[in-house]
């Protein structure tokens, strides 16, 4: 009998051991299922047509930005069309073969012959991409510009900080795999349009503005205009900067990302920011 009961018992555990196991497995296997669904591959930059355009305001030094774009775009196998004005936006046929069109041109003046030209490329699918100044800081008075971009650059407050930039979104292929990480730049104060997807914030101390202190504001963003891909960094006030691990690790992600507009579904968003 005792023998009996003992092995009743053991079989009883065994199950209830193996009922656990499944349970936590199956839960498991439910938390990959939902990260592989919002973590796609990033579409590869080999082959893709580029237009990398810089200019204006020379404190940002556009042409060594392009320089660093250039040779990370080609190590990368994108074919790279380099210039250094935005007189190329008003050419329809040079832009409509693009794949992306990446802009280092801070402040300055578009035409309106030139902003028709990029945003019809850019709703027709072509990706736009940039960083800092040169992108969320052009053509201050040109909203149609601002309305593509995501974002507005209004003030740095303290000029150049050191500050820790936040990897918000882990589950984004821009952003998967990144972890925090700390830099000294301009911290950009933006205005910023409700319908970005943000992948990347920092914190502002009130040190140099105390009504923002704990402020938090995007780094890192993505959204559509049309059905062309953005993507923006805040970082680079210095191009050197993107000599580095971390930031260019978001960049070239970044740009990835908007240079597949043409080739992958549209991923849908609305209003992330009050979600
Ligand atoms: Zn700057």
């Amino acid at each position: 009998m005792k023998n009996r009961s003992f092995h009743r018992i053991a079989c009883l555990i065994f199950c209830l051991l193996l009922i656990g196991a499944c349970q936590s497995g199956g839960g498991e296997n439910a938390e990959v299922a939902t990260a592989s669904m919002e973590t796609t591959a990033l579409p590869s930059l080999a082959g893709k047509k580029v237009l990398l355009v810089h200019g204006g305001w020379p404190g940002h030094k556009p042409a060594l930005f392009a320089e660093i774009a250039n040779e990370l775009l080609e190590k990368a196998g994108a074919e790279v069309m380099l210039v250094d004005s935005v007189e190329v936006y008003a050419n329809e046929e040079v832009m409509s073969q693009m794949d992306l069109i990446i802009q280092s041109v801070t402040m300055d003046k578009i035409s309106k012959e030139q902003i028709k030209g990029l945003a019809k490329a850019v709703k027709a699918g072509v990706g736009f991409a940039g960083a800092h100044g040169g992108f969320c800081d052009s053509f201050r008075n040109n909203t149609e510009y601002q309305f593509m971009t995501g974002a507005q650059f209004v003030a740095h407050p303290g000029g150049q900080v050191e500050y820790t930039v936040n990897i918000s979104k882990t589950k984004d292929a821009i952003t998967a795999g990144l972890s925090d990480f700390n830099t000294k730049t301009e911290q950009y104060y933006l205005h910023v349009d409700p319908n970005v997807k943000v992948l990347a914030t920092t914190t502002f101390t009130g040190e140099h503005a105390e009504w923002i202190d704990g402020a938090v504001m995007p780094v890192v963003w993505k959204k559509y205009h049309g059905d062309g891909r953005i993507f923006c960094i805040a970082l680079g006030h210095k191009p050197e900067e993107f000599r580095e691990e971390m930031a260019q690790q978001l960049l070239m992600n970044g740009l990835r990302w908007a240079s597949g507009s043409k080739y992958e579904d549209k991923e849908e968003w609305l209003s992330p920011v009050y979600q």
